[in-house]
């Protein structure tokens, strides 16, 4: 038995010698000293011994065990160590190589330029008033003097819910929203921002595009505000040396009605292909708010008076950065918005 015993040691040195991995280690180890292992079961047959050869076969039997536990052990280390080794090897780094890059986002150009936008009208005292996308026809069209059979309602043909329910086509409908609430207080002093819709597609339209829009009531407001509020804006958007000139025109919600031009920001005025050589470019449409307008709102034309305007995001932003296609704005290809 003894030298079963001893010969069971020598067999566990030599098979752990021979393992290389945890696994193999541990194989070894339920093999020998499992409860069914080998030197277990020799252990088992010491009832057989006498009482003399008892306690000494017990003691080789627990030379022997801790002889195996600590080649055991040693051997662990030693293939931890080499499993480190390997691991170490394998994820070797070379400092030189250049680093991961992260992509850093930012603002659309759009959103650039529509904060720049309501900064500048913050600047001049306005407020900014937000109101539904999908709108009553009566906020859209009729309380801006657009009764359903006016002509007009072509310029502005839009998504229809329902006959009575539409996606605005202007942020006009949050100035009469905002004269409700407010009449019969003054002064009404807000721009309105935010998503607009037409029946409009190519190169220059969208069916989905930004406007802000500007709305001033008061005491004797004149054209004057008008002009200098816009002359102002215009300067602070596209520079000091800009130029603006307003020529008539017709909106069924403004009386007198202007569209207001700058002076070309690509030639300064020279004449080129951007401004088709005339050294002017239109960016809005604005006038007095019509008497029916303020009538409808529930202001007396005859105490207060106003005036509005409006203009669509992209236009500006595509001056400004000097955009040629409108569509570019939308198809949020990365290579186009990162330049901005
Ligand atoms: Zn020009």
């Amino acid at each position: 038995m003894e030298q079963r015993l001893r010969q069971l040691a020598a067999e566990a040195v030599e098979a752990l010698r021979e393992s290389s991995t945890t696994d193999e280690l541990n194989a070894v180890r339920v093999k020998y000293l499992g409860k069914k292992g080998e030197v277990t079961q020799v252990l088992r047959g010491m009832g057989a011994l006498s009482a003399e050869e008892r306690p000494r076969v017990g003691q080789i039997a627990n030379e022997v065990r801790e002889e195996i536990e600590a080649a055991l052990e040693a051997r662990n280390s030693q293939v931890k160590e080499a499993q480190k080794a390997r691991q170490l090897a394998a994820e070797n780094l070379d400092v030189t190589l250049p680093g991961a890059r992260f992509n850093l986002g930012k603002m659309h150009p759009l959103t650039q330029v529509m904060e720049e936008m309501e900064n500048i009208f913050l600047g001049l005292g306005f407020n900014i008033a937000e109101g539904p996308e999908v709108e009553l026809d009566y906020y859209n069209f009729e309380a801006l003097n657009l009764p359903k059979d006016h002509p007009a309602r072509d310029m502005q043909d839009t998504f229809f819910i329902n006959p009575e329910v539409l996606l605005r086509t202007h942020t006009s409908s949050v100035q009469v929203r905002t004269m409700e609430k407010t009449v019969p207080q003054v002064p009404v002093k807000i721009i309105c921002p935010g998503r607009v819709y037409r029946r409009d597609d190519d190169a220059t339209h969208s069916p989905m595009f930004h406007q802000v829009e500007g709305l001033v009531i008061d005491k004797r407001i004149t054209f004057a505000d008008l002009k200098g509020i816009l002359a102002t804006f215009a300067q602070q958007m596209f520079g000091p040396e800009t130029k603006t000139r307003l020529r008539p025109s017709y909106f069924p919600f403004t009386e007198p009605s202007a569209e207001v031009d700058i002076s070309c920001v690509m030639c300064k005025g020279s004449g080129c292909r951007v401004c088709k050589g005339s050294g002017w470019l239109e960016i809005l449409g604005s006038g007095m708010v019509h008497p029916r307008v303020l009538e409808m709102s529930g202001y007396n034309p005859e105490e207060v008076t106003g005036f509005a305007f409006g203009m669509g995001v992209e236009r500006i932003a595509m001056l400004k950065f000097g955009i040629d296609d409108l569509r570019l704005l939308f198809d949020n290809d990365l290579r186009f918005l990162a330049q901005f």
